[in-house]
């Protein structure tokens, strides 16, 4: 492969495209209106705008897309994760055009894509599932038979689900009627697909999901771990690899379930196995994602594995160039998701200016990002800035490097979630290992941030009173405040 085309934008595409660079692999940028300015568009060889800022009209015009690759040689398109990486028909319309879809098969991702054809596909490989149903379920009077049989709490889920769309918690046979009519309405307006199913509601899980790796020549690996407990509303902010839980026996268990996994839908490519772990160390698996996740560089920074060359060389057709012995883990790797979000307000969503954008530096830091200082994060697409990852020896000095990278990171004009790092960083739960997918319901509050504002609050109002002294036009007072506060905290650095 000469030339491949990065169906995505922001910070993955620059990501993948860095890869590529090293490979001697020209690119090609697609970019919508709103992003003609972004470092992914001037990164590439060549860029092309697809189309409107909606992802309806650029990012996820598959057939325009393959146009485009048409147009321009293109011998591969990596969709990288979002928008088209898990559309199966993508997939196939891309290998009919004669260009290498750098991914799994259309009908693997098809069959991992329906969390109940999953459940089907590895029903004759001995892989633990969370105790439930099979099958989607309509009657409301069968579920309440089978949530008995279960024992309450049960979770009503979407067969079509991801980033935590379509669960309902059902604490009770009365509540089930109702929260089973929500989570099929939910799901249909989410998925265009209604069906449900039951599951038991593991009480304290851990999200531990495995990466693997399978070549065309039948060969496939795991490559260790990564722990995504730390979430908001079902969706990771905080990673790391490898998990503090996992022995040795059942690091080889849970690595060797992800393979089957892999091999019931005869995987080929990057792909993540997702389990439950429950509080007994059992484990259940979840879901399996057939594409490269947001999480994947802690995998990286212990293995020293570079995932994006190994999904290009499959795709080529070439065997994995090394075993399953010879893979170890080396340190540890935690990453945080800085999102334009704000904890202080539930997480909701935050758009604006990057005012102030500094990374920091130094060893064993990685920021993966796809913004400059001066740019507006666009409110059509997902709220993320970048990716802070950190790698070190052990994972004590893991958190001492994360805490350190956060205080050097200066982001103004934009509510984002580098304290919430912080205070994930700095809890008790979360340095002993003790936690599950609840930390954040269980221990975060506001006003554990707001503990820091008040103290910050005093030298900001400070610095305002002497701003508004030298201020010539008065309508600018409060914009100025929030300024020099922004600025203040910015500029901290401990
Ligand atoms: P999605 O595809 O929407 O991300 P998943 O099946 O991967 O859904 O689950 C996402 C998260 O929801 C998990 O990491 C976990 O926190 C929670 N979850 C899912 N299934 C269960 C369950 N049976 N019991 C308890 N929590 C669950």
């Amino acid at each position: 492969m000469k030339k491949i085309l990065v169906a995505n934008r922001g910070e993955i595409a620059l990501r993948i495209m860095r890869s590529l660079k090293e490979m001697g692999i020209q690119t090609v940028a697609i970019f919508s209106e709103a992003d003609r300015n972004a470092p992914h568009v001037f990164y590439a060889d060549e860029a092309v705008c697809i189309g409107a800022p909606p992802s309806n009209q650029s990012y996820l015009l598959g057939g325009k897309i393959i146009e485009v690759a048409q147009r321009l040689n293109v011998d591969g398109i990596h969709p990288g994760f979002g928008f088209l990486a898990e559309n199966a028909d993508f997939a196939a319309q891309v290998t009919k055009a004669g260009i290498t879809f750098i991914g799994p098969s259309p009908q693997a991702i098809e069959t991992m894509g329906s969390k109940l054809a999953a459940k089907e596909a590895v029903a004759d490989y001995n892989i633990p599932l969370v105790p439930g149903t099979d099958k989607a379920i309509t009657d409301v009077a069968e579920a309440q038979q089978i949530a008995q049989g279960i024992g309450f709490p049960i979770l009503i889920k979407a067969s079509a689900g991801g980033g935590g769309k379509g669960m309902r918690i059902v604490q009770n046979a009365e509540e089930l009627p109702t929260q089973m009519q929500r989570a099929i309405s939910e799901a249909t307006a989410a998925f265009g697909d209604g069906s449900v199913f039951i599951e038991k509601y593991i009480g304290s899980p851990r999200h531990i999901e495995i990466q693997i790796l399978a070549d065309t020549q039948g060969n496939t690996l795991y490559l260790f771990e990564r722990e995504c407990s730390i979430q908001r509303r079902h969706q990771k902010v905080v990673e790391e690899a490898p998990s503090c839980v996992l022995t040795p026996e059942l690091r080889q268990a849970m690595g060797q379930s992800a393979v089957d996994v892999a091999r019931a839908c005869d995987y080929v490519g990057a792909g993540t196995v997702e389990f439950l772990l429950d509080e007994n160390h059992r484990y259940y698996f979840l879901e399996m994602n057939t594409r490269l996740q947001v999480e994947h560089p802690v995998t990286e920074m212990i293995t020293g594995i570079d995932l994006v060359k190994e999904q290009v060389n499959i795709a080529r057709g070439e065997a994995l160039a090394f075993t399953q012995n010879d893979l170890a883990i080396n340190g540890h790797a935690i990453e945080l998701r800085v999102y334009a979000e704000d904890p202080k307000n539930n997480f909701l969503p935050d758009i604006g200016r990057l005012q102030t954008y500094r990374r920091p530096q130094g060893v064993g830091i990685r920021v993966d990002d796809g913004f400059e200082e001066g740019m507006d994060i666009p409110i059509y697409y997902d709220p993320m800035i970048a990716k802070l990852v950190v790698h070190a020896e052990n994972r004590e000095q893991a958190i001492e490097k994360m805490k350190r990278a956060i205080a050097e990171y200066q982001i103004v004009g934009i509510e984002n979630t580098l304290a919430f790092g912080t205070f994930v960083m700095e809890h008790p739960a979360f340095i002993s290992g003790e936690f599950d997918t609840h930390f954040v319901k269980k221990h975060f509050t506001p006003e554990k941030l707001l503990v820091n504002d008040a103290e910050e609050a005093e030298i900001a109002a400070f610095l305002a009173t002497q701003i508004l002294a030298t201020s010539q036009q008065q309508s600018n007072t409060v914009q100025q405040e929030s300024t020099a506060k922004s600025r203040w905290r910015a500029n901290r650095l401990w």
